[in-house]
């Protein structure tokens, strides 16, 4: 298969498109990538120098859907199928994936870093964990006439807080406080709706914080205006209206920032849960000790385990989750161009990069 892919050739300087030939392995598959969106990560990788693990010259994009256009030995039941790619694939098969842990398999692929990822015409991936789509084309399953393209953002932006949520625990009628209303607290905002939670946005983005209001988030708080004293103290007295104890709390670092982890730290209350979503390789001082002196618990999480992906794809699918506001698709040419905006900040919407057909 002749596939044409951006290429990373050095940190901080233009992409260009290339010609490459690839044919799938044993297991493997080549996936004709329907849209693939611009996460944090990407930028992380791009800019600053962080060290993709595969190095450069590389294709960066792990939030992939498509279709499977070619298929290796053992992987031709996937031929034809629309799917969205997981960022995090586990092998399946080491100790770690066996014992259920496979956000930690030391065999995992994550396009764009491992191998080549998705903003290209195609890619080559292992055809494990791969999440099948249901026929977008039957109203009765896709009433709203979703594009596969649009559902790439299932596959990170929308899948890691999902994991995030399922691990706290959270049910209905808890409290969950999202620190950090963007692309992907954003999602998670929604999800925990979704579950039945009550849930709390703070973000610095006064649009992104109106805009949450009407799409899950019942309380919504910008920590430019108000304190952390005084931020703890709302978000206790939200939770004292609905009759939710501390420990029926749980806070989602979703900003990716210092500054929103001391946040994040400082509203946790007895028993409380913090959930570490977001990436900084920013340090921040905190007093561990308030975890012993409170019994809380705070969690880290990588990816989302592709079990977890079909129910996902339901919740878009049903509408439970909204896509058309939060994402905007651009075409895969204009990647440069992207990037910069991105780096630039304020975009408010998830890019979702597709190729010309
Ligand atoms: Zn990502
Ligand atoms: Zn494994």
């Amino acid at each position: 298969m002749q596939l044409s892919a951006w290429v990373v050739q050095h940190v901080a300087r233009p992409m260009a498109p290339e010609s490459r030939t690839e044919s799938p392995g044993p297991g493997e598959v080549i996936v004709r990538v329907a849209g693939c969106g611009v996460c944090h990560t990407d930028l992380g990788f791009f800019y600053d120098g962080v060290p993709t693990r595969h190095g450069l010259p590389l294709t960066l994009g792990h939030e992939i859907s498509g279709v499977v256009a070619e298929a290796g030995a053992g992987a031709e039941p996937w031929l034809g199928r629309e799917v969205v790619v997981p960022a995090v694939l586990p092998c399946g098969e080491c100790p770690a994936c066996r014992a259920g842990r496979g956000q930690i398999c030391p065999k995992q692929i994550f396009p764009g870093s491992d191998v080549h990822g998705g903003f290209a015409t195609h890619v080559r991936l292992p055809a494990r964990g791969l999440c099948p789509v249901p026929n977008l084309g039957d109203p009765a399953v896709n009433p709203a006439g979703i594009a596969l393209a649009d559902l790439s953002v299932v596959a990170d932006a929308i899948s890691t807080p999902y994991q995030a949520i399922v691990r706290s625990g959270l049910g209905p009628g808890d409290v969950a406080v999202f620190v950090g209303a963007g692309g992907v607290g954003g999602f998670g905002i929604q999800v925990a709706a979704a579950f039945g939670a009550h849930v709390a946005a703070i973000d610095v983005n006064r649009e992104r914080l109106t805009q949450m209001a009407s799409h899950g988030a019942a309380l919504t708080l910008d920590p430019a205006a108000i304190d952390v004293k005084e931020m703890r103290k709302q978000v206790r007295a939200f939770a004292d209206a609905r009759g939710v104890p501390s420990w029926r709390v749980k806070i989602f670092e979703t900003s990716g920032t210092s500054q929103g982890q001391a946040t994040a730290f400082s509203l946790l209350g007895h028993g409380g849960y913090l959930s570490v979503v977001g990436y900084t390789p920013q340090s921040v001082e905190l007093r561990l000790s308030n975890l012993m002196a409170f019994d809380a618990t705070a969690q880290g999480n990588w990816g989302c385990l592709p079990e977890h992906y079909p129910a996902i794809v339901d919740l878009v699918l049903n509408g439970r989750i909204a896509l058309a506001p939060f994402i905007e698709r651009r075409p895969l040419a204009t990647i440069n161009d992207v990037f910069a905006e991105l780096h630039a900040g304020g975009v408010l919407r998830r890019l979702v990069l597709i190729p010309e057909s």
